[in-house]
């Protein structure tokens, strides 16, 4: 029952919570540390996500519980034979990690470990078991302590500090350990080195340089971390220089034991071996970044300080732990004995608190424990090995040893990434590229400064080509011009001796005009003999002269007698001239009284009566009816005329004084008014008179009453032909096209007007520019001559329209082959009444056709025939559209096709 039981605070509870944190290696919490730095994290810390077992998190790092293992020595010789009756005070199960410590022949304690090694185990096992967890932790980055605690003679030394030169399977930890880390660490970037200390009475030795036997602890106050300045510090490179330095410290140890009269058992050896490594992943990584984005991320990059790991494996070799209460056994004060134990105990004490939670852990009282500050209830990560021997006679310090075991199982340390950021480094680093850049700067520079020289060089090198080709052409031009110049010399110099030669040539010109002498003497002769004849044919003329002087008489009794016949003419004369100025006088009164009468009266519309102010001076003779002149008593101009005789009027048209003109070109116009008197004027050739007068006067106000005048001698058909046949269409066409009195116009339209109402001069009318003349005329816009155009256009389609009906005329109308219809359609609903209806009646006219209907619709006449069938104020037009309409199968179908019902 009692042999089943357990101690010290549950050890079971320990084992269990040993195998939950095999799962917490430091080698996982560091897996995870990386995976946070690689996320951009630069803080060093062990707070990332941790694995849910095996221990606690805190800001610090993670819960690491001190690991123990107990290692049994093998019965030594001495053991072998003095307890070779007796059974070992322990019996282990490995397997159970279990180890009883037997109390006597009855009695045992059971006690779990982290480990239990057995006699049997060997040094590569354990160090497997005790230390390579740690050696691997501190690779990573973290503070790792191996520690053996036992009696003198256990193994201690056996188990951590044998060199295993003769035979390598014995190796300690120290040298294995060693081993892995120079095999894990990059020489290039990393760095391991290593001190040795041995720590006895309370003083710290330099084993590797025993003169330094005093070394001060040294405490960052920030961080709490220690070190020892003084010591030295050896850099390892490989294992050989390693091995030698242990050994070094080694043979130092006991001279420095001899020295001080004392056993290694007493003092604690102290192994420090600090390991720098750069964290590669890191600066790959930058590496990697600079190379794929540019020189910007690479600066960055290389501003970026390099991180590195400072972490720390501590083995300590602890000084027996066996009491010396026999004080003086070793020829050491209590003082002394007390002293020799003071940081073992302290040790204990620490674990102790440490064990027990105690909220103070002793740590100043002693040099060891402030050494191991970091490895109990620091940030390491801690293995120690408590060794036992076999023998029952050390039972009492077998349990202790144990005990302390136990104890140290309960330490829970918080391991921290021992990571940094490389300023040095990176200060070095960009002193280097500072350097590279000074250097490529000067490189440039002194490229740039050579380049300059070259391009100086080269353009000196040009101008001095050029100058030279312009010295070469200018040379030439200068020698080109001398040769010029000499030529031209030559030229004048030959022109000179031309000059010199001028006698010769005299010589010859004298030659010349001799031969030039005897032409003239030939032509002289000739001339002789022409002068003969001439003299021959004088006479012959002077004959003929007398002949003639006879002729003369006889001529000039003749022209006495036409002299006479003369003077009678001139009396003659006289007396016309007399008549003429009454005439005149007479003409003047009655232009006057024309003139007032056609102010007096408002102007007549008749068909075709175009001036009738002057055919009603009858009116103001008395006549109440001025239209039936003919049958009224005579007129006074008809009575001067009469009187005067007509052709005496007529001439008086040609007279050269304006103001006759006027007024016989007036008088004319009141006779042509009347339609007595009309054929008489015509006869008389009054018409070409005033058509001449139309053409050629610049007096407006003739041409104005000559354009009358004629406009009423056009109303009678016979006058039409004749001014046909005189050539009068073509005379008032010229008229239309220059004129611009609208009243002249308007008189030359109603003239064509007339003209156009004559069924047979249709044709003629036409092929002499009448219509032209016609449509040309509405440029003047003046309604008086737009209603003339309308009615000639009327009058022209109402005699086709009936030439059509007759048989007479086949064909397009006339009207539309010379453009009217446009006028016609933009005029149809004109707002002056006469210009619209005759409009209005000409469209009727051109409607009634077939020929013509195609152009109707075309032109959008239609729509205007329909307006006027349906709206026109007169009902005898508006009869004859629709009727118009209606019979044309032409305009009834586009009728239909554009849906216009009547
Ligand atoms: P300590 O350092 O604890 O005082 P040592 O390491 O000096 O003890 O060991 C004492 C003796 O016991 C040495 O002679 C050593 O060779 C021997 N010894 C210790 N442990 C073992 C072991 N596991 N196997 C064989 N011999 C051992
Ligand atoms: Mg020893």
């Amino acid at each position: 029952m009692a042999s089943s039981g357990v101690r010290n605070g549950g050890p079971r509870m320990s084992a269990k919570l040993d195998r939950q944190g095999a799962g917490a290696t430091p080698k996982a919490a560091a897996g995870k540390q990386r995976l946070s730095s690689a996320a951009g994290a630069y803080r060093r810390t062990n707070s990332g996500p941790l694995p849910a077992a095996g221990g606690r998190a805190s800001s610090g790092g993670v819960s690491s519980r001190v690991r123990v293992a107990v290692r049994l020595r093998p019965r030594n010789a001495e053991e072998l034979a003095a307890d070779a009756d007796f059974g070992d005070c322990v019996e282990l199960q490995p397997e159970l990690k279990r180890l009883k410590l037997r109390k006597n022949n009855w009695e045992s304690e059971t006690y779990e470990f982290d480990e239990v090694l057995t006699e049997f185990s060997s040094q590569k096992r354990v160090y497997e078991v005790v230390a390579k967890p740690v050696v691997e932790s501190v690779m990573e980055g973290y503070n790792g302590t191996v520690m053996a605690y036992g009696q003198t003679g256990t193994g201690k030394t056996f188990t951590l500090g044998r060199l295993g030169e003769e035979d390598t399977a014995a190796r300690g930890i120290m040298v294995r350990a060693m081993e892995d880390i120079l095999a894990d660490i990059a020489p290039e970037t990393d760095s391991v080195s290593v001190s040795y200390l041995q720590l006895y009475m309370e003083m710290i030795q330099d084993l590797l340089d025993p003169v330094n036997d005093n070394i001060a602890i040294v405490e960052d106050p920030r961080t709490g971390d220690v070190s020892l300045p003084g010591a030295t510090v050896v850099e390892v490179r490989d294992q050989k220089s390693f091995v030698d330095l242990l050994r070094v410290g080694e043979a130092h140890r006991v001279a420095a034991n001899t020295k001080l009269n004392t056993e290694s058992s007493r003092s604690h050896a102290i192994l420090m071996v600090n390991v720098r490594r750069s964290v590669k992943g890191r600066s790959e990584m930058d590496v990697s970044i600079s190379g794929e984005n540019g020189h910007s991320l690479s600066m960055m990059g290389s501003l970026r300080p390099p991180i590195i790991r400072k972490s720390k494996l501590v083995v300590v070799d602890l000084a027996g732990s066996e009491r010396i209460d026999k004080s003086g056994s070793e020829g050491h004060t209590l003082e002394e004995a007390k002293s020799i134990n003071l940081s073992l105990s302290a040790l204990g004490k620490c674990i102790n608190a440490l064990a027990e939670n105690s909220p103070h852990v002793p740590v100043r009282d002693s040099k060891l424990t402030r050494l191991l500050k970091d490895s109990f209830g620091g940030t390491a990560r801690t293995s120690l090995v408590v060794t036992i021997g076999p023998s029952p006679r050390h039972r009492g310090e077998t349990t202790s040893t144990i005990m302390f075991g136990q104890r140290a199982m309960k330490v829970e340390n918080m391991v921290k990434l021992k990571e940094e950021f490389d300023y040095k480094s990176l200060c070095r680093r960009l002193d280097i590229e500072l350097d590279k850049l000074i250097a490529e700067n000067e490189r440039q520079r002194k490229y740039f400064d050579d380049e300059v020289e070259r391009m100086r060089a080269e353009a000196q090198c040009r101008i001095a080509e050029a100058e030279r080709e312009c010295k070469i052409t200018l040379e030439n031009e200068k020698m080109k011009y001398h040769q010029e110049y000499l030529d031209s010399i030559k030229v004048l110099e030959e022109k000179w001796k031309t000059h010199q030669k001028s006698p010769k040539r005299q010589i010859k010109e004298a030659e010349s005009t001799s031969s030039d002498i005897r032409e003239a003497h030939n032509l002289l002769q000739d001339e002789k003999m022409l002068r003969q004849s001439a003299e021959d044919e004088a006479s012959d003329l002077m004959n003929q002269i007398t002949h003639w002087k006879k002729l003369e008489a006889t001529a000039t009794a003749e022209v006495v007698k036409l002299r006479k016949m003369l003077d009678t003419e001139a009396s003659q004369k006289e007396k016309l001239e007399e008549e003429i100025g009454v005439l005149r006088s007479q003409l003047l009164q009655m232009s006057m009284e024309a003139d007032e009468t056609r102010r007096s009266l408002d102007k007549g519309d008749g068909p075709g009566k175009i001036f009738p102010g002057l055919d009603s001076l009858a009116s103001q003779t008395g006549s109440s009816q001025p239209r039936e002149h003919s049958n009224g008593p005579k007129q006074p101009i008809a009575k001067l005329s009469e009187q005067v005789g007509l052709q005496k009027i007529l001439s008086l048209l040609e007279s050269e004084e304006p103001d006759v003109r006027v007024h016989a070109v007036k008088v004319v116009a009141n006779l042509a008014a009347e339609e007595a008197n009309q054929e008489k004027i015509v006869e008389a050739g009054g018409l070409t008179s005033l058509l001449v007068l139309l053409r050629s006067s610049e007096d407006e106000t003739i041409r104005r009453v000559a354009a009358g005048a004629i406009a009423n001698l056009a109303m009678n058909e016979t006058n039409q032909d004749l001014i046909m046949a005189q050539g009068g269409v073509t005379l008032l066409s010229m008229t239309a096209s220059d004129a611009e009195d609208p009243q002249t116009l308007r008189m030359v339209a109603g003239a064509i007007a007339n003209l156009c109402g004559n069924d047979k001069l249709q044709t003629r009318l036409r092929g002499e520019g009448g219509i032209k003349a016609l449509l040309g005329m509405v440029r003047c816009g003046h309604p008086d001559v737009l209603a003339q155009v309308a009615r000639g256009i009327a009058n022209f389609a109402k005699c086709e329209s009936r030439a059509a009906t007759q048989g007479n005329k086949v064909g397009k109308s006339l009207l539309i082959d010379d453009g009217a219809l446009p006028w016609i359609v933009k005029n149809a609903n004109n707002e002056a009444a006469p210009i619209r209806r005759h409009i209005e009646l000409a469209l009727c006219h051109l409607a009634q056709h077939e020929v013509n209907s195609k152009d109707i619709i075309s032109e959008g006449a239609l729509w205007e025939l329909v307006r006027i069938s349906r709206d026109c104020s007169r009902e005898d037009i508006r009869m004859l559209a629709y009727r118009t309409l209606t019979s044309s199968p032409t305009l009834q179908a586009e009728m239909r096709r554009l849906g216009i019902k009547m």
